[in-house]
């Protein structure tokens, strides 16, 4: 223990000043519980090891030591819930105060350049969630998944703690809501070649299972994700609120202004603060991935392009992701919260497979992957119950929503995750009820409508009854349909296509999904 600790400096601590003195002492502390996790004194699971504090110092007082800060709070957390809840700019409750976070700090590395020093670079892509870390991925042209040219490149950095100014003049809580500036991303798996080999596979391919320790993600990109500028000089911090923002403390008028430390009382700093930066966390935990294959000619496209949208795709497999959890914990008895998941695209597959997730949210894992992968079928029944039991139109807290993915509410939709999982696991291609697709067509029918067009619904024309039908001014008919997100709907058999095709008639086939969510953009796909 004498070789790991630094025991020796300790001894001659009175001869250190300041800081050098402060730094030792909180060394030789966080040392010595290292040490005793280490020789298997103390367990590794009961001391999280990404945790980071957020610093509120204490004013200076007579007798106080010159040499050490005194903090009168030091809150930790974890670092991928720190991401959000202590990054600058947020706000935060602490024994009735009402404290904002001001500064990347820790009094453990009290320079903030060397924490500026080890950034990284960060690339990636937000057609498609390709993530990378590698410094070679900075100078690709194209993002490797989705040949998308906006690639979009930051430097991140991984925060060792927070500060609230000492400057500022405490306030009491009101009882508010806290705020956040930027929140941190669910986790996301660095993009790599995918495995040559899987533990094993199911039905026919269409699902690949491997489990093992694997590095993810996460990051704050601050407000609209510009990131965050740091002073070099005395760490403050704060999201870029675009050009001309009135409350920056570092810019006026897009010039940068002294500022008041937020360490040091009454003390102004010169610095120059620099950046933007995105704010972020890597950590190895244990991971089960699994390749999701559909087959034509059901398509689950996650980056949009001309042809089409990603958008279903994305939902169906957000939506997926957070039944696959739910159901997890359910089954296996894993508490809510303790397993988290996500989805990427995956490199060299033209689109046709994407990876899902999970993930043990414990610091270093608990080995709930590793149930998860060994009950499958059993966890894969539970998901889709919880996707077919429920009665509400696309979520609601009795299926798959819960607190924790309050910031996910809107992007799921139980019934595509459904007709996702049912063509996984037994080859079905989704499609609308009658129903349905009745549903999906009203409100572009209203719309026509209101624009001065004749519309009929469900009207027989050549022994079919068309869903809708739209007649021109000329009097010449445009026959459309609603047809699954999911679903290729040139590779499919079209009764009323055949029929149109067969009667020179205009024909339009329209994703139900989209006359759900962007109406104006299906009524242009009309051309009328
Ligand atoms: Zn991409
Ligand atoms: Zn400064
Ligand atoms: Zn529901």
């Amino acid at each position: 223990m004498q070789q790991t600790l630094p025991v020796e400096d300790y001894a001659q601590r009175e001869e250190l000043e300041g800081v050098e003195r402060e730094v030792l002492e909180r060394r030789l502390e966080e040392g010595l519980l290292a040490t005793l996790i280490g020789r298997a004194i103390f367990p590794r699971y009961a001391f999280p090891t990404d945790v980071v504090g957020f610093w509120v110092s204490r004013l200076k007082r007579r007798g106080d030591p010159a040499y050490k800060r005194i903090f009168d709070y030091d809150p930790q957390r974890d670092l991928q819930i720190a991401l959000s809840e202590y990054a600058p700019g947020a706000s935060l409750t602490i024994d009735k105060w009402r404290f904002s976070s001001a500064a990347l700090f820790s009094p453990y590395v009290p320079d903030v350049n060397l924490i500026l020093d080890r950034a990284k670079s960060y690339t990636a892509c937000n057609a498609c969630g390709y993530v990378s870390l590698q410094e070679a991925a900075v100078d690709a042209a194209s993002c490797p998944c989705c040949a998308n040219t906006e690639l979009s490149r930051k430097d991140f950095i991984i925060p060792q703690g927070f500060a609230s100014d000492i400057n500022e003049k405490r306030e009491a809580d009101k009882g508010q809501a806290p705020d956040f500036a930027g929140r941190a991303s669910r986790a996301q798996l660095e993009v790599q070649e995918p495995p040559e080999v899987w533990d094993f596979e199911l039905y026919d391919g269409r699902l690949a299972v491997i489990a093992g320790p694997r590095n993810l993600v996460t990051v704050n990109k601050g407000v609209g994700d510009r990131g965050f500028i740091v002073c070099p000089n005395c760490g403050r911090s704060e999201a870029v609120f675009g050009t001309g923002y009135p409350n920056s403390i570092m810019f006026k008028g897009g010039v940068p202004r002294q500022h008041f430390n937020p360490l040091e009382q009454g003390v102004m700093c010169d610095g120059r603060a620099i950046g933007p930066y995105f704010f972020g966390h890597t950590f190895l935990t244990d991971v089960m991935l699994l390749r999701v294959r559909v087959e034509e000619p059901v398509v689950c496209a996650i980056t949009t392009t001309a042809e089409r949208s990603g958008r279903p795709g994305q939902v169906a497999l957000t939506s997926f992701v957070e039944a696959l959890c739910l159901a997890a914990s359910n089954t296996l008895q894993i508490e809510e919260g303790e397993l988290s998941g996500n989805w990427c695209p995956v490199m060299g597959s033209d689109g046709r497979d994407v990876h899902v997730f999970l993930y043990d949210l414990l610091p270093g894992g608990a080995g709930y992957t590793k149930m998860v992968r060994e009950n499958l079928e059993s966890v894969l029944d539970e998901t889709e119950r919880l996707l077919s039991g429920c009665t509400c139109e696309s979520s609601c807290y009795s299926c798959i929503r819960h607190y924790s993915n309050n910031f996910l509410h809107s992007s799921l939709d139980r019934k595509l995750a459904y007709s996702l999982l049912r063509h996984l696991r037994g080859g079905a291609i989704p499609e609308l009820s009658i129903q349905e697709s009745k549903t999906s067509l009203a409100p572009l029918a209203d719309l026509l409508r209101l624009q001065g067009f004749q519309t009929q619904q469900e009207q027989v024309r050549d022994n079919v009854t068309v869903p809708l039908i739209i007649s021109r001014p000329s009097g010449e008919e445009v026959w459309v349909q609603a047809h699954h997100p999911l679903v290729n709907e040139l590779a499919i058999e079209s009764p009323f296509r055949e029929a149109a095709e067969a009667a020179f008639v205009e024909f339009c086939s329209l994703d139900s999904f989209m006359l759900r969510h962007d109406l104006p953009n299906a009524f242009g796909k009309l051309h009328i």
